[in-house]
This record gives structure tokens, C-alpha cells and sequence, in this order.
């Protein structure tokens, strides 16, 4: 048996029954690792040792019977959070050689529940970017198409999974970075409700937008990843004091009634035509099981991407202020330290980084402030508000995630405004601070996956999973895999 196609809820089961051993399960994916990696820049590290030793504990732990659904499972995580002993480079030419001396929140999480860690996953520098192309080493692929980008900024995380070479990873989402390349991947991407999963340890991009969250194989995994890295942190101050839900006891049960608001702005002209062919079935399998087709309308949709690009880059600006050559990472020598500052980042950041540095300190300079800034700040509230007035008549949204398939390498990398676009669907939800999930709903006629998003009240992910849930149900889709 191919123990790398499992997902990890199968997995789970052969290894409590103690069928295989977690040994041999992080073995299988090494030796996948070893031998696709190469292909798919889905890692920047893999952490091979650490993991062997790691899956002998759990091994001990599942014989004990002291164990969680996570046990002896070989996950990985998006290079953005930080592994104490393990170099975290947020795939940035600055943190080349960063070794943090502690463990994020969610990988400390993660282990506690006796995830095996096969090492750290390619991304955007930054996390900032739609394809994973801004990575300071090298591009991830998608699997389904060597030639296109897996999506951004988790995209390693996403192709790992994709091409199992993780039974799950974890990624974040400022702006869609766990639900687009889920969609581009064909697997599962759920950003949690803002406030949900601890950000400690977590590098921070915009910290009014970043969640950390699973990407996965199935929607059942989504909820049992979610539940294990979810939960109160007094070590983050965002975070919020709420119990979590038994999110995998919570999935079944159906969408009889359930009302399925329907964005008259998310169904636009100029989107694939495939795209919204494949989203108007799921749609309607959803309807079939019961769900109630309500339209709705988020009437300051278009203003989001405007939005994010002024908050984010702001945000942004200050946040990698602390990158200077003196505390973190890279130092270029120089005469006096003004220099060094200069040089450093200069040296360290790649060109999309500085992009986005200039933008956002533009952004917040004085005399600009109330014109950008504030002005921003005070749309982000009327798209929240959108929200607030749509919930009231539906319990959950439902759109496509991104409004094509996979795009090609090198496509949208000469400019950067069609780059942002593609989160034109996603961002919103950031904003709003709402959780949303991307799961696959079919295929182009090429053969390159299709997602859909929905979108759920804050704090509800237990109602989108079970929707999405129901959705995999009744479609029996998702358990396709790319030829590599
Ligand atoms: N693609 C968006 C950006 O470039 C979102 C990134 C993200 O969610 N981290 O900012």
C-alpha cells in the first residue's frame, strides 16, 4: 500500500490499529520527498532526522494508547513559522540562515498532538505573492501542470499536499494565501475566523489580516488539522478566548435549510467560463442535498482589493521594519550603521518586498495618511459591514475561489497589478476577518482543478465544513490525483 496517498484520517486509522508504524509512514514520504522534490520546489527544508526521531516517539506514544488523530502523521508547515533548532526563511534571502529558539504556536501545537514534521514548505518571500514565483530560491509547480504555479503564498504547502508529498501542511492567508493555491492544487485550504489560531512564532506580513491554517487532502482532515492548531494563546494578543469546537464530530448532519447566500458580485464578466460552469454545479448538487440558493449582494466588493493593497503594504512596512541587519538574518557590513541598515535590506529583500515596503510607507507618511490609510481603514468597515447585513439573511456564502485555473509560470510575473488580481475573490474575507474554505468542485477540460469558496460567520467554521463536507460527498470529488 502507498501509505503517501492516504489521507491523514486513513492514515490515522492503520496507525492506531497499528498496521504500520509512524516510522514507516515518515519514511514513505521522505522517500516521495527525495525523489519529487526536485520537480516541485514544495520544500525549502526537510527536516529527514528530526522527523525519524519524531515518528519513533509517536510510535511509543500510539502503543501507550496516549494519542490524538495527529499522531505518528507526517504534516508539514508553510516556512513561515518559526521551528526552534530549524532554519526558518520565510523564503527570503534575509532570514537565509534565521534559526528561531522557539517553536511557533501552531508547531508547538502540532507536535503536542504528535505530528511527525517533514520539514518546512515553499512560499512567497514574505508570504507576499500569488504564486509562490517570489520565493528567494526557487519556484514551486503545481502537480497537475509542471509548467503553472501552484497559487501563492503557501503554494509549497499546496503542492506538497497535492502530490503527497505531506499528508497535510499548514499555510497562512493575509489575502487568500490558503485558499488560492488549495484551489490551484486541488485540495482543501480553509482560513480560520481572524482570531482563531495563535499567530506566536508566526512572521508577521499584515497582523490585522495573517491567519494561520491547515491545507489538506479532504475536508475531514481540514476539521481535525483545525481543531488541533486552533484554541486561545495568551502569547498573542488577537487571540480570542473561545472554545473550540469538535470540529470532525461537527461535519455530518447535512445542508437541509442551510441558506446558501449567492455574491451577485462574485459572478462577474471576464471570468473563466469553466470556472463558473463547475462552481454553478456544485451549486446546484448543494441544492439538491437541501441548501436554499438566497442571492445576496456585497455591495463595496470592488473596493477590496484597493483596500487590502493600502492596509497590507502598510501594515507590511512596519512589521519588516525589524529586518536591519542588527537583530535578524542577514548583515552586509558597511562604514556606519545607516549603511548597514541600507545595505542589508537592500541585499536581503527581494524586489516584491520592496515593493510593497515603498507602497505601504508612502501609505502611511504624513499628509498621506488620511487619504490613504484612514480612507482605507474606513471601506475595510463597510465591506465588513457587508457581510454583517448578508449573514442576516443566508448562513453561508458561497463563490469561486479564484477567478482562473492555474496560470502559467513567468505569466503575471512582468506585472504586478494582474498578480493581485487574482485574490479578487478572496480578500474580502480577510478584511471582514470571516473564515472561508477552497475545496476542489472539478476540473478544466486540461485538467487543471477548480475551487469553491464559502465563506461563514465568524467563529462558524463548523458550519462551512460541514457544508463543504457534504459537498464531497454527494459530488465524490477530490480524490482524483496528479500523474508525476
Ligand atoms: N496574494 C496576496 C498578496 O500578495 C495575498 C497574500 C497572502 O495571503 N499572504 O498579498
Amino acid at each position: 500500500m502507498d501509505l503517501t496517498s492516504l489521507t491523514v484520517h486513513e492514515l490515522s486509522g492503520l496507525l492506531q490499529k497499528r498496521e504500520v508504524s509512524s516510522v514507516e509512514a515518515a519514511q514513505a514520504y521522505l522517500n516521495r520527498i527525495a525523489s519529487l522534490n526536485a520537480r516541485l520546489g514544495a520544500y525549502i527544508t526537510v527536516t529527514a532526522d528530526e522527523a525519524i526521531e519524531a515518528a519513533k516517539e509517536a510510535d511509543k506514544r500510539l502503543l501507550s494508547g496516549a494519542s490524538s488523530p495527529l499522531t505518528g502523521v507526517p504534516v508539514s508547515v508553510k516556512d513561515i513559522f518559526c521551528t526552534a533548532g530549524v532554519k526558518t526563511t520565510c523564503a527570503s534571502k534575509i532570514l537565509e540562515r534565521f534559526i528561531p529558539v522557539y517553536d511557533a504556536a501552531v508547531v508547538a501545537r502540532l507536535k503536542d498532538a504528535g505530528a511527525v514534521i517533514l520539514g518546512k514548505n515553499n512560499m512567497d518571500e514574505f508570504a507576499m505573492g500569488s504564486s509562490t514565483e517570489n520565493s528567494a530560491f526557487f519556484p514551486a509547480r503545481n502537480p497537475w501542470d509542471l509548467q503553472r504555479v501552484p497559487g501563492g503564498s503557501s503554494g509549497g504547502s499546496a503542492s506538497a499536499v497535492a502530490a503527497d508529498l505531506s499528508a497535510a501542511s499548514v499555510g497562512t492567508d493575509t489575502g487568500g494565501s490558503i485558499r488560492q493555491p488549495a484551489s490551484c492544487c486541488g485540495v482543501v485550504g480553509l482560513k480560520p475566523t481572524y482570531g482563531r489560531v495563535s499567530r506566536y512564532g508566526m512572521i508577521a506580513f499584515a497582523s490585522s489580516l495573517d491567519q494561520a491554517g491547515p491545507i489538506t487532502k479532504d475536508v475531514t482532515d481540514a476539521a481535525i488539522m483545525l481543531k488541533a492548531i486552533a484554541g486561545f494563546d495568551p502569547l498573542d494578543s488577537t487571540s480570542v478566548d473561545l472554545s473550540v469546537p469538535d470540529f470532525p464530530c461537527l461535519l455530518s448532519g447535512g445542508v437541509k435549510g442551510l441558506r446558501l447566500g449567492i455574491p451577485k458580485e462574485y459572478f462577474i464578466e471576464g471570468m473563466d467560463s469553466q470556472v463558473s460552469a463547475s462552481v454553478n454545479d456544485a451549486l446546484d448538487c448543494l441544492k439538491k442535498e437541501g441548501a436554499l440558493i438566497v442571492p445576496i449582494t456585497l455591495p463595496h466588493t470592488e473596493y477590496a482589493v484597493s483596500v487590502y493593497y493600502l492596509l497590507a503594504t502598510a501594515e507590511a512596512s512596519s512589521n519588516l521594519a525589524r529586518f536591519d541587519g542588527v537583530k535578524y538574518g542577514l548583515r552586509v557590513g558597511a562604514a556606519n550603521l545607516i549603511d548597514m541598515y541600507k545595505k542589508s535590506r537592500a541585499a536581503g529583500f527581494g524586489a516584491e518586498v520592496k515593493r510593497r515596503i515603498m507602497l505601504g510607507t508612502y501609505a502611511l507618511s504624513a499628509g498621506y495618511y488620511d487619504a490613504y490609510y484612514k480612507k482605507a481603514s474606513e471601506v475595510r468597515a463597510l465591506i465588513k459591514r457587508d457581510f454583517d447585513e448578508a449573514f442576516k439573511v443566508c448562513d453561508v456564502i458561497a463563490t469561486p475561489t479564484c477567478p482562473t485555473p492555474a496560470f502559467k509560470l513567468g505569466e503575471k510575473t512582468q506585472d504586478p497589478l494582474t498578480m493581485y488580481l487574482s485574490d479578487i475573490f478572496t480578500i474580502s474575507c480577510n478584511l471582514a476577518g470571516i473564515p472561508g474554505i477552497s475545496m476542489p468542485c472539478g476540473f478544466t477540460k486540461g485538467k487543471l482543478p477548480i475551487g469553491l469558496q464559502l465563506l461563514g460567520r465568524p467563529f462558524d467554521e463548523a458550519t462551512i465544513l460541514r457544508a463543504a463536507y457534504t459537498f464531497e460527498r454527494t459530488a465524490g470529488i477530490g480524490k482524483e490525483k496528479p500523474a508525476l
